[in-house]
C-alpha cells in the first residue's frame, strides 16, 4: 500500500530471544506480554500527522502537566491479527476499526487519523513482529491503536495542539481454553455507561474508567459481567461490559434474532455487524430494536427467547445462562450454549482463522 507519510524502521537492538517468544506464546494470557516494537506518529497543528516511526516497545514520557493525563482526550481500538492456514498473518475487517477511530476521535474533538496510516501502522507492525502471532486454535495478536493528547498545558477551554498515535500488540490466549462457558450478567441499576448526547457510541478511555465500578458491583452480586441499561428509563437493554447483545428467539427453522438497536448510547461492535450479516446469510431474521428487561424475563421464562449471547473482538461470543437484577433473578435457556450460538461462533472463527470461506471479504492480509 502507498501512502504519502513515509514510516522510518528504527528496529529494537535487544528483541525478545526465540526462547522467550515460544514461552510467552506457550502461556500468552491477556494483555500482559507485549511484542518488540510499536508504531508511533505525531500530530501537531503545523504538521498534521509525522514523523511515523516503528520503533522499540517501551515507556513514552509525558510531561505531569500533558492534557492527556487531566482531561483525557484518549481514544482507541482493539482488533486482533490471525494466523492463517499457509502460515500469513490477517486481520479482521480493520477498515471498521479504522473508521470507528475517526468517529471516536471526532467525537473527542482529536485530529482524525487517514485510514490508509492506520492501515499502514498494522502491516508495518506485523511485518517486523509476525513471530508474535500465535497459532494455536482460538488464538492471536491482538491490537491496539490510539491516541492521546500530549500538549503539556491545563489550559481547558479547548482541545490540546499536539497529540500521539501509536500501535502495541500482545498476543492473546484462548478465551476459551476450558469449553464455552455460560456466564452470569448483572442487571445495573445504579450506575449507567452513556446518556444521549454523550460518548457512548465511540472508544474513550473514560468511557472504561467509568465502568470498574459497576463491573465491580456485578462481581459483587455474583455475577462475571454487567449489563448496561439505558440512562433514562434504567429499562432498555444496551450491551454487556465491553461486548454487544443478541437475543435468540424460537429455534431451528423458526429462530428469528434480536439485538439492540444503535441508539446513540451503545458502541457499534465490528463483531455485531458481522453476526448480523452472518445471520441472513444462515436464513435467520435479525431485527435491531429496543428490548426491555421485562421483556428478557418474560420471554425467557416461558421459553420463547432460547438463547442470550454477548459478542466483540476479545471473547468472540459468550452465552449469557443467568441473569440477576435487584428483582430476582432467571436463567435462559436452560443455562447451556444454544444452537445459534454455536453455529455462528463457529462460522466467525472459521472466517477470521483461514478454514471457511470468506464470502463477504472480510480478511485483509497483514
Ligand atoms: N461494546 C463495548 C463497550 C466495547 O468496548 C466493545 C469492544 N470494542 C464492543 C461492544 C464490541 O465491539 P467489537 O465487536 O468491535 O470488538
Amino acid at each position: 500500500m502507498t501512502t504519502s507519510l513515509p514510516f522510518t524502521r528504527n528496529l529494537s537492538s535487544n528483541p525478545a530471544t526465540p526462547e522467550r517468544v515460544a514461552e510467552v506464546l506457550a502461556n500468552p494470557g491477556f494483555g500482559t506480554h507485549f511484542t518488540d516494537h510499536m508504531v508511533t506518529v505525531r500530530w501537531d497543528s503545523e504538521r498534521g500527522w509525522h514523523d511515523a516511526t516503528v520503533e522499540p516497545y517501551g515507556p513514552v514520557t509525558l510531561e505531569p502537566a500533558t492534557s492527556v493525563l487531566h482531561y483525557g482526550q484518549a481514544i482507541f481500538e482493539g482488533l486482533k491479527a490471525y494466523r492463517q492456514p499457509d502460515g500469513s498473518v490477517a486481520s479482521f475487517r480493520p477498515q471498521q476499526n479504522a473508521a470507528r477511530f475517526q468517529r471516536s476521535a471526532r467525537r473527542l474533538a482529536i485530529p482524525e487519523l487517514d485510514e490508509e496510516i492506520f492501515l499502514r501502522s498494522l502491516e508495518e507492525l506485523i511485518a517486523v513482529d509476525h513471530r508474535w502471532v500465535p497459532a494455536q486454535e482460538g488464538e492471536s495478536l491482538y491490537l491496539r491503536p490510539f491516541t492521546i493528547s500530549t500538549e503539556a498545558s491545563l489550559g481547558v477551554n479547548r482541545p490540546a495542539n499536539r497529540y500521539l498515535y501509536s500501535l502495541i500488540a500482545s498476543p492473546a490466549g484462548s478465551y476459551f481454553a476450558g469449553g464455552v462457558k455460560p456466564v452470569s450478567v448483572w442487571l445495573s441499576t445504579d450506575y449507567t455507561r452513556a446518556a444521549p448526547g454523550g460518548t457512548g457510541f465511540v472508544k474513550c478511555a473514560g468511557n472504561y474508567a467509568a465502568s470498574f465500578v459497576a463491573q465491580a458491583q456485578a462481581v459483587e452480586q455474583g455475577c462475571d459481567q454487567v449489563v448496561w441499561l439505558d440512562a433514562t428509563e434504567h429499562r432498555w437493554v444496551e450491551e454487556m461490559g465491553g461486548m454487544n447483545l443478541f437475543f435468540v428467539f424460537g429455534s431451528g427453522e423458526n429462530a428469528h434474532i434480536v439485538t439492540p438497536e444503535l441508539t446513540g448510547t451503545l458502541l457499534p461492535g465490528v463483531t455485531r455487524d458481522s453476526l448480523i450479516t452472518l445471520c441472513r446469510d444462515f436464513g435467520y431474521p435479525v431485527t435491531e430494536r429496543k428490548i426491555s428487561t421485562e421483556e428478557w424475563e418474560k420471554a425467557a421464562t416461558s421459553g420463547e427467547l432460547t438463547e442470550v449471547f454477548a459478542c466483540g473482538t476479545a471473547a468472540v461470543i459468550t452465552p449469557v445462562g443467568r441473569v440477576r437484577h435487584a428483582g430476582g433473578e432467571f436463567d435462559v435457556g436452560g443455562g447451556d450454549p444454544g444452537e445459534v450460538t454455536m453455529r455462528l461462533r463457529g462460522e466467525l472463527i472459521g472466517i477470521q482463522t483461514g478454514t471457511h470461506p470468506d464470502p463477504h471479504g472480510w480478511m485483509r492480509p497483514l
